[in-house]
């Protein structure tokens, strides 16, 4: 099924107490955890520098009741935020889980404000769907670059050792399920035995894996993936070798708002602020503010597998503080009609359909009315000219299903026991977005990559102790 592999062949070349395959957000913040907590620490990293999925994403993390929130006077509480978990859930993710990322999301925000310096902020001129407060919490440039690079760098200040161009592609396991460490290829072709006492997947799950993706995805099967590549998904291959529980290997971070042929991310930001999406006959087609991930799904059902996403200046200076948006801005994505007739022009959609949309849509806002597929709408969301189109298609940001964990990131075996000494965190665990896209709420991917990482990187210390 892929080219990961176990050996129960026990010999090592070199022990560690504690090993983590990749050095993303649930990587480097379970080797900060771990190393803080005074167990040394080795990270395995594919690539020659860290990055991952992580830094492709807005690095946008929610978390509640922290003191930026407070702050601002934003009223909110790890149950608030549990409860919009498990409502666009639809009560299927894991209450442990749930219950241990939604009451370790604000410690972990501050943890990394307060001991690495990274400067959060919240973001509070606009929010996603589902979310019942304003709790995203961002770096200044909006980026998982910036994130990834402050954790690589507080890694570093930390002597936490992450060799770099190294790939794991062999478990090696005792027959009860104990690990015992990673083969790993080098990147000059040499292969070496690392042993642990602890091991923690942070591997990401299998966007980046076709085969994986049109057998458990099939909706998503052709679809562009926006994820990492090196996300080939080793742990629920593992996992599956080894006899874990996966869980939910259908759920997904879609994201129904991809620029082409650009592949830019055009944030979701533009739809709550009272943008639509119509697809080449100048029709909607749902309701867009569901949320970005299943409306990937939704736009590649349309003709041509596109749609455009339209909104107003307003919105487009929303928008703007995402260097993505700016980048479709200066790639020429973005066009400009003085008059919805004009815009129908650029865009090449039948006017008359399209303007029948829109004005439908603008004098819904302004009564604060419901459209027929349930959207309800808002007189501030109220567009003016000129106005803004960008094409857009659906894709694949990265998958949701994986090794099924407790709330601290062990794994389980099939009968829901736990495997002694093996953990997971991020997109290599289950995470709690229950079975489809639709149950992704926005942020639900850095949220169970930070906080499980952090979870999984104390619980291996103790698992060592005891
Ligand atoms: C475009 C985009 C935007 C997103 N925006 C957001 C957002 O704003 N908020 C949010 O919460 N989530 C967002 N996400 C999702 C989020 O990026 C991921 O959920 C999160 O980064 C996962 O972190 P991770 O540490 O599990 O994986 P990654 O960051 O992908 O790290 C995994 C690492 O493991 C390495 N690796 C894999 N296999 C091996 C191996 N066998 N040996 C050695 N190394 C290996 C990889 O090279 C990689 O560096 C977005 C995703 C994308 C693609």
């Amino acid at each position: 099924m892929g080219t990961v592999s176990i050996s129960f062949d026990a010999d090592v070349d070199v022990e560690v107490p504690l090993l983590i395959v990749g050095a993303g957000a649930a990587g480097l913040c379970a080797a900060l955890a771990a190393t803080e907590a005074g167990i040394e620490v080795l990270v395995i990293e594919r690539d020659a520098v860290p990055a991952g999925s992580t830094a492709l994403s807005a690095g946008l993390i929610p978390a509640a009741a922290t003191r930026l929130q407070r702050a601002k006077g934003i009223v909110d509480s790890p149950q608030l935020f549990a409860a919009d978990i498990q409502r666009k859930a639809k009560g299927e993710a894991d209450a442990a889980v749930v219950d241990a990322v939604a009451h370790g999301s604000g410690p972990l925000v501050e943890w990394l404000m307060d001991r690495y310096g990274l400067p959060f902020e919240v973001v509070d001129n606009f929010n996603y769907p589902g979310h019942s407060a304003l709790r995203m919490h961002g770096l200044p440039t909006r980026t998982g670059s910036e994130l990834v690079d402050r954790l690589r760098q507080a890694a570093e200040r930390g002597d936490i050792t992450i060799l770099p161009q190294r790939v794991a592609d062999v478990l090696l396991a005792e027959p009860d399920g104990r690990i015992r460490g990673v083969e790993i290829l080098r990147g000059d072709g040499e292969r070496e035995r690392i042993g642990c006492n602890a091991l923690i997947l942070a591997c990401n799950g299998f966007g980046g894996n076709p085969d994986l993706v049109r057998r458990f995805i099939p909706e998503m099967g052709d679809a562009l993936y926006f994820g990492h590549p090196g996300n080939r998904g080793d742990a629920v291959m593992w996992g599956e070798a080894l006899g874990a529980k996966l869980a939910h290997l259908g759920a997904y971070q879609g994201h129904g708002s991809v620029a082409t042929p650009h592949n830019i991310l055009i944030t979701w930001a533009v739809i709550m602020q009272g943008g639509i999406q119509v697809n080449r006959d100048g029709s909607r087609f749902c309701d867009e503010s569901q949320g970005y991930s299943e409306q990937a799904a939704e736009v590649l059902r349309q003709p041509g597998a596109i749609a455009w996403t339209v909104f107003d200046a307003r919105i487009a200076a929303v928008a703007r503080q995402f260097e993505d948006f700016r980048a479709a801005e200066r790639a020429g994505a973005i066009l400009t009609g003085d008059t919805v007739a004009e815009l129908a022009g650029a865009m090449g959609v039948p006017a008359a359909t399209f303007a029948s949309e829109w004005m439908d849509v603008e004098n819904l806002k302004a009564k604060s009315g419901q459209d027929h597929y349930g959207r309800q709408y808002a007189p501030e969301q109220l567009c003016a000219a000129p106005l803004h189109a960008v094409k857009v298609t659906g894709a694949l940001f990265h998958t949701q299903g994986g090794l099924a964990i407790d709330g601290v990131g062990r794994v389980r075996r099939k009968d829901g026991t736990l495997f002694p000494n093996l953990f997971a965190a991020g997109g290599a665990a289950a995470g709690v977005s229950g079975s489809s896209a639709a149950g992704y709420l926005s942020g639900n991917g850095l949220l169970t990559a930070t906080v499980l990482g952090r979870l999984a990187g104390q619980a291996a210390m103790l698992r060592r102790r005891g």
